[in-house]
């Protein structure tokens, strides 16, 4: 129906723009597939809101013959009945029974006079009514809006998260998907009532006094153009102020998250001076939108007003009965506020275009990486990991691929419950190969193989469901010690999770915390070491029992009976399962079973560390910056 009246109102871009024109078709159908299923709910309460509308008509005779009864009744009698439009004659006073021929005394005038309250419940409960029903289906469809608008961030690909902006995609999934919301549910009531409302008092007012209402209305067109031109000022100040808000929040989520670095650069003050600048920003774009849309509305009233002194300069020229200009003054006022409104649908159409531009662009991104129609569940595999002639380059920014690739024509088994480790110079693209088993990208040539099976031809749960990750920055949900380790898998015991975090070394510390388990971390796990945030993640690995593990660089920055202590815990992690490590501490992975040797994106050797010791220049290098000459090289079991 929306879409019916704005092609209507619309159809050579008059009204909207081009632009808009196509941003509105855009919203009405996104959004149509949302408020499909409530139809008959929306259509109804949308008949309940034009009852309401018409009722305003009804309610103008409704008063005339109040006013008349009221104002006649105590020097004439009954007998003169009032003139209505399309009813014919009507009196109220042989409506409610009274006594022909005698003046309405005060009981009468009583009675008379509480139809008034009786009359404007009525039409305020059906308005009421229909604009509840609206917001219980508007509030509704948001609800699923921001559901899968949510679902569809979380689906995208690590490449998707690296160009975007965390406090912007905030702003989208929260903000945007309320002034969606908010401005679409006005358009409805605007469009659906608004009109109505007009015609069924513009009815009356022809009716009863058509020159009256010509000479009154005749001036209306003059406000059009100036809307117009608001109109189209109003979406660059609509697309400045949803820019500006992002950037709000941009500064807030990254002086929050960085809230550390802030405090130990003593940045407060810069920080406090981006955030006061984008804030002026954003009052600036708030201000100046109120003043456009605060602008229709006098320049509707002042210019309506000139009609209604003209109107009046008629009515005392034809010296009109007071009741009779009662209502026509009555009706006049009553057709503001709709007309008002009205005006500025051109304005909450670029709100909510604007708002569900955003929304609808994220919520149908499709992921860079899908499963494949016909992608099958793994199950548990064994663990056997091939690359195959794999090459990958990353995105510039500009979304061409790099011309130098990460990794280069990558050949390699990698068998089940053995023990890899990835060295190389910084930039080798040991992290790249991480990613590439994860199938957080997918190379541009050759395959990776889980098990045989090509891992584009698996769904990516079941794949990433075999592979358990520690990572050097463990990331700590704010919650308790228990719920962080059973991220590692979602139905554990609290016995189940005890025994993991004994085996990972941490149930001694953990004891030693007020509140054991139950002990908050706090954001990013703050109030823990960087050795305790390890051997939770190390415990949440061993939870998740998956036949592959990805360590990357898990025993860094750690002191060495910490590392110790580390390193036993990843050795009861390790234990029957595929293990890559990546590591620039050799003393970490002398006891693979293989080190990879990796250089600018290829893979230079690989073998046992006594084999690479004898024959690999890089591998001897990078051995000898570790372990240098006055110190004890760690001897191999
Ligand atoms: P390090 O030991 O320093 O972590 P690495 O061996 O793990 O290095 P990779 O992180 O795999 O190396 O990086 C390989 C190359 O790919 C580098 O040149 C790096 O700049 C580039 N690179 C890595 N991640 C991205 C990314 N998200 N977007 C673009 N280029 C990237």
């Amino acid at each position: 129906m929306i879409a019916s009246v704005l092609s209507f109102l619309d159809r050579r871009h008059y009204f909207l723009g081009a632009e808009l024109h196509r941003v509105l078709q855009r919203t009405v159908a996104s959004i149509g597939k949302y408020v499909f299923p409530y139809k008959w709910r929306l259509l109804f309460s949308v008949l309940l809101g034009m009852a309401s509308a018409t009722f305003n008509g009804l309610m103008l005779i409704g008063f005339q013959l109040i006013f008349s009864l009221v104002l006649k009744g105590q020097t004439r009698t009954m007998g003169e009945p009032v003139r209505l439009p399309l009813i014919g004659k009507l009196n109220l006073a042989d409506m409610l029974g009274f006594e022909q021929d005698a003046p309405v005394g005060l009981v009468g005038v009583i009675i008379a006079c509480s139809f008034i309250p009786i009359l404007i419940f009525i039409r305020g409960f059906l308005s009421y009514l229909s604009i509840y029903m609206q917001a219980v289906i508007a509030s509704k469809v948001v609800y699923k809006i921001r559901n899968d608008t949510f679902r569809s961030v979380m689906r995208q690909s690590p490449a998707f998260f690296s160009n975007a902006r965390t406090g912007e995609l905030m702003q989208t999934v929260v903000m945007q998907t309320t002034a969606v919301h908010q401005n679409a549910m006005l358009l409805i009531q605007t469009l659906a009532q608004r009109p109505l409302t007009i015609i069924s008092i513009l009815t009356v007012l022809f009716a009863q006094d058509w020159v009256f209402t010509s000479v009154a209305l005749l001036i209306f067109p003059a406000c059009v153009w100036p809307i117009m031109r608001i109109g189209k000022s109003a979406r660059a100040v609509g697309q400045n102020e949803v820019s500006g808000s992002s950037d709000l929040m941009v500064v807030l989520q990254e002086s929050f998250a960085g809230s550390r670095l802030v405090k130990s650069y003593a940045r407060e003050e810069h920080q406090c001076e981006l955030f006061e600048v984008t804030n002026a920003n954003v009052v600036r774009n708030t201000l100046g939108w109120t003043r456009l849309l605060e602008l229709v509305g006098p320049i509707v009233e002042s210019v309506a007003s000139i009609g209604i002194g003209a109107g009046l300069v008629y009515a005392w020229y034809r010296g009109l009965e007071a009741e009779n200009f009662f209502l026509l003054v009555m009706a006049l006022t009553q057709i503001y506020p709709p007309v008002k409104e009205l005006s500025r649908v051109q304005m909450l159409m670029q709100r909510a275009g604007l708002a569900a531009e955003l929304v609808f662009q994220l919520l149908e991104k499709v992921p860079d990486i899908l499963d494949a129609p016909d992608a099958v569940d793994s199950g548990r595999a064994r663990g056997a990991v091939e690359f195959r002639d794999v090459t990958f380059s990353y995105l510039e920014s500009d979304g061409i691929k790099k011309e130098v690739p990460a990794v280069n024509s990558i050949n390699l088994k990698l068998d089940p419950g053995k023990f890899y480790a990835f060295v190389g110079p910084s930039g080798a693209g040991k992290s790249t190969l991480y990613s590439l088993i994860l199938r957080f990208y997918d190379p541009d040539k050759g395959s990776i193989l889980l098990d045989g099976c090509d891992i584009r031809k698996l769904t990516q749960t079941s794949l990433r469901g075999n592979i358990g990750v520690v990572n050097q920055d463990t990331f700590l949900f704010h919650t308790t010690i228990l719920e962080n380790i059973r991220y590692g898998r979602l139905d554990a015991s609290r016995e189940e999770i005890i025994e993991a975090a004994k085996k990972a070394h941490a149930h001694e510390f953990i004891e030693q915390i007020g509140g054991g388990y139950d002990a908050v971390v706090g954001e990013g796990g703050c109030k823990l070491s960087g050795g305790q945030k390890q051997r939770l993640s190390i415990a949440r690995a061993i939870l998740r029992n998956a036949p592959i593990l990805l360590l990357d660089e898990a025993t860094s920055a750690l002191d060495t009976e910490s590392e110790k202590i580390i390193q036993d815990a990843i050795q009861v992690l390790s234990e029957g399962k595929t293990v890559v490590a990546i590591a620039h501490r050799l003393s970490t992975i002398l006891e693979a079973d293989q080190i990879v040797v990796m250089d600018h994106g290829y893979i230079l050797d690989c073998g046992s560390h006594s084999e690479l010791l004898v024959r690999n220049p890089m591998y001897q290098k990078l051995y000898h910056l570790q372990f240098s000459a006055d110190e004890k090289i760690p001897e191999i079991a």
